[in-house]
């Protein structure tokens, strides 16, 4: 379940477009135009924490990394059958030089163009790969707005290449990654969806299709012992998917990750491998997302943490409070071991006020680390907790080194009283 708050103070408190200007992650300038929001240094070293935390467990998990543009001819999009069923969504074509070239509504194309730059043998497959790339929506301007309302979107996506007899097994380990990615992040779904074409004629016409492709994700999500509902005109216009919805604090729901079956595709662009009996066979391609966009999983991490990270995706780690400026040599010191160590510190000195208007001002900061005359002597220091803990002075060494520790697990907890390592 999802908290849904009742009041509209807390609503506002938690809107991520109030908090993401107050903290300085992000901002847009009518210049630059809506829907395009820029990343200011501390939004940008959220976003690069959650975007390397994607790339490490896609790495576990077998998939392989790519880059590929945020154009592309206005022909790939025709075979593709974005052109016909998505046009509306898409930004309008750029005349260059005798062809058009559009900006990107999606990137299957490119990867189902990567996947046929070179013949497959059934013994590469699943062949999994992987992009956080660009790509563009041509969104009313009414409707934008923050991070969640964007015309410019960076998006967490993959294909897994395989053969039918490898979907279920492939699907099944995706959702299994979206689970764990929720679980580190802190995220609680508000609910999973099996999305299913309806009436109307956004769809490709093959019905065999959409009934097989429904059917394997169906046995996916019976099997995974999760609740899920069942909505029809949610699918994409090649297949049927898993949704994976999310709330905000006003209970308005929306996609952020995606598991889905296509069909589709694959044959608009002849893709084979060669199979066991030597023949050609077409590869099933199953599109996944574990956080969705970078722009909406930063607003949805921005209000469900009102701005207190996790400890691995805080701004800065640890601030450190020299408690006058006898101790600036000391504190300079401790700051420099941690940026040495990977983890982000700052000073905070006297000059910016007394010690208890520091620690208000660095109440996100999941480690405040106070240094006083008696610390100093002994290189030691006293830490505060984000939660209002406070811990018995350690040597500077250990302190480093534990919340170090700690960073680099991604855990939720901001100590443990045992000593890890
Ligand atoms: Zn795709």
């Amino acid at each position: 379940m999802v908290t849904r708050l009742t009041t509209r103070e807390e609503t506002t408190m938690h809107d991520h477009r109030r908090l993401g200007r107050e903290l300085r992650l992000f901002d847009t300038d009518p210049l630059i135009g809506a829907g395009l929001p820029y990343w200011l240094p501390d939004g940008a070293v959220v976003r690069h924490a959650l975007e390397e935390y994607v790339r490490d467990a896609e790495r576990r998990a077998g998939y392989q990394h790519v880059y590929s543009p945020v154009l592309g001819k206005r022909e790939l999009y025709e075979i593709s059958g974005h052109w016909s069923h998505y046009r509306e969504d898409m930004f309008p074509p750029m005349d260059l030089g005798g062809e058009q070239v559009v900006l990107r509504p999606s990137l299957c194309p490119h990867h189902a163009v990567i996947y046929r730059s070179r013949a497959h043998s059934h013994r590469e497959l699943p062949l999994r790969i992987a992009e956080l790339g660009g790509m563009y929506r041509a969104e009313l301007s009414g409707v934008l707005g923050g991070l969640t309302r964007v015309r410019a979107i960076q998006l967490n996506d993959a294909h897994v290449f395989c053969t039918p007899d490898q979907v279920a097994e492939e699907a099944r380990a995706a959702l299994a990654m979206i689970v764990r990615a929720y679980e580190v992040l802190g995220i609680r779904p508000a609910r999973y969806r099996l999305s299913l074409p309806g009436p109307g004629g956004k769809y490709v016409a093959a019905p065999e299709m959409w009934r097989r492709a429904a059917a394997m994700l169906t046995e996916v999500l019976d099997r995974s012992g999760l609740d899920y509902e069942r909505a029809e005109g949610e699918a994409a216009f090649y297949g049927p998917k898993i949704d994976v919805q999310i709330a905000d604090g006003a209970g308005r729901e929306a996609t952020l990750s995606t598991v889905q079956v296509d069909f589709h595709q694959p044959a608009q662009f002849d893709l084979h491998y060669t199979g066991p009996d030597g023949a050609r066979h077409r590869p099933v391609m199953i599109h996944r997302s574990v956080i969705g966009s970078v722009e909406r999983a930063v607003a949805h991490l921005i209000e469900l943490h009102g701005g207190a990270f996790p400890s691995w995706l805080a701004p800065t780690q640890v601030v450190v409070l020299p408690i006058s400026d006898s101790e600036l040599p000391q504190a300079d010191d401790l700051a420099r071991r941690c940026t040495e160590d990977g983890l982000r510190a700052r000073v905070a000195g006297p000059e910016q006020g007394s010690l208890g208007a520091r620690i208000r001002a660095a109440r996100l900061v999941p480690y405040q680390a106070v240094i006083g005359a008696r610390e100093a002597e002994v290189e030691n220091v006293a830490l505060r907790l984000r939660d209002g803990r406070r811990l018995d002075a350690l040597p500077v060494v250990e302190a480093v080194r534990r919340i170090n520790a700690l960073v680099t697990s991604r855990r939720a907890e901001l100590w443990e009283q045992a000593a890890p390592g």
